[in-house]
């Protein structure tokens, strides 16, 4: 019969007893080497990789359970099943204790050895599939390093050309009069928004590589939302003022507990008002809402804008790295209009967050009335 793959060697002192288990494992399908004692055997495993030793306990020279000890010391990968006599079972126990895998009763029986070769056998390729995803694991951290470099450096040596540009581009600024000329002075808007625009897609790049280390360390605590709300509708208030923009904060007037990282689940949030104000043009509305619904068990919170709305159809793409609704001519002039910047992964990293402290996302929207973004979170009690 065709060997079944793990490489056996059998241990055992008695000739003819050595040959009969031999014939066994070649009727079952495995190949198998075969040693006359202990010493024979720790050799044989120094010359040659195997997975699987079977090992007689009681033997001269060395006897099982001092072969065991050697061989788990000196490739702890084998998987060692050892036989005894009946009478001999405690010595079976003190192997399994010392790492052994089973144990099979002399005389031995064919469906034992089936049924304990087959077990090794599964556990040693359980083994396999864990360290190869282990080993994958490993390279890719390795690789994520790598890109994070890789977005470090590029960042930083296009910053250098960037601010050349942007340094020239202020000194003419300060020399000619752009008023003189209206194609002059749409000209200069174009230049420095464009150089605004580089500037500002270079900080995402560089902010998402440190997005990746905080939430590859992300760590949950309990803590009242109102705050973060409070500190969000803070920081942003005045970039609304500056767009002519209502901005209202409505918050819970109790305590709205939740476990998550409050780092990540403000960066979350920040996301969304900054999509607000981006997507509303001037005049509009934005409100942030917090909201416990004891029915449900969550907490609500809900980022509400009069802007731009998103068609249904392309609801479900907008949580999708790198993608953004607008078609480029749309964007760019958006990008200047709705005070700039993406590179379309904010709400892919929303999604992310969220998925560290079981919330979920939902958009309701409508084109050209606006949109509602709905964190919900599990109260914690
Ligand atoms: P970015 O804002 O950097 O482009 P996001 O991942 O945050 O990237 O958003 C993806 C796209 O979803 C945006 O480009 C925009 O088309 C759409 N979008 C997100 N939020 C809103 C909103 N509040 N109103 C209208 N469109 C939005």
């Amino acid at each position: 019969m065709e060997s079944k793959g793990p490489h056996i060697l059998l241990i055992e002192d008695e000739p003819d007893v050595r040959e009969s288990y031999l014939s066994m494992l070649n009727i079952l399908g495995y190949d198998a080497d075969t040693a006359e004692n202990g010493m024979d055997g720790l050799q044989k495993i120094m010359a040659k990789n195997y997975d699987i030793v079977i090992t007689d306990l009681n033997m001269p020279v060395m006897n099982g359970l001092e072969t065991l000890t050697r061989i788990k010391k000196k490739a702890p990968q084998i998987e060692v099943i050892v036989m005894t006599g009946y009478a001999t079972i405690d010595n079976a126990i003190s192997a399994m204790k010392q790492g052994a895998f089973d144990y099979i009763t002399k005389p031995v029986s064919i469906e034992h050895v089936k049924i304990v070769l087959s077990k090794c056998h599964q556990q040693i390729e359980a083994h396999r599939e864990n360290k190869k995803l282990r080993d994958l694991n490993t390279r890719l951290s390795e690789l994520n390093e790598l890109k994070d470099k890789f977005i470090t450096i590029t960042t930083h040596e296009l910053r250098t050309p960037l601010a050349v540009l942007k340094g020239y581009y202020e000194l003419i600024e300060m020399q000619i009069d752009r008023n003189s000329d209206p194609d002059l002075d749409e000209y200069m808007g174009i230049m420095s928004g464009t150089i605004q625009e580089m500037i500002d897609m270079l900080d995402s790049m560089h902010d998402l590589s440190n997005f990746d280390k905080a939430i590859r360390e992300y760590k949950n605590t309990e803590f009242d939302t109102n705050s973060i709300l409070e500190a969000v509708h803070k920081e942003f208030k005045v970039l609304f003022s500056q767009r002519n923009i209502a901005f209202d904060l409505n918050p819970e007037n109790e305590p709205a507990i939740v476990n998550a990282d409050p780092a990540l689940l403000k960066r979350a949030i920040r996301e969304l008002t900054q999509n607000a104000l981006k997507f509303t043009d001037e005049n509009g509305k934005v409100i942030l809402h917090l909201k416990k619904i004891p029915l449900k068990n969550k907490v609500f919170i809900m980022i509400e804008d009069t802007g731009i709305g998103i068609p249904a159809h392309k609801i479900d793409l907008i949580f999708e790295p790198f993608y953004e609704v607008q078609d480029v001519m749309y964007h760019s002039s958006s990008k200047t209009g709705f005070m700039g910047g993406g590179i379309g992964v904010g709400l892919s990293l929303v999604r992310e967050i969220l998925s560290t402290c079981s919330g979920e996302i939902a958009v309701e929207s409508t084109p050209g009335k606006g949109s509602t973004f709905t964190i919900m979170l599990p109260v914690s009690q």
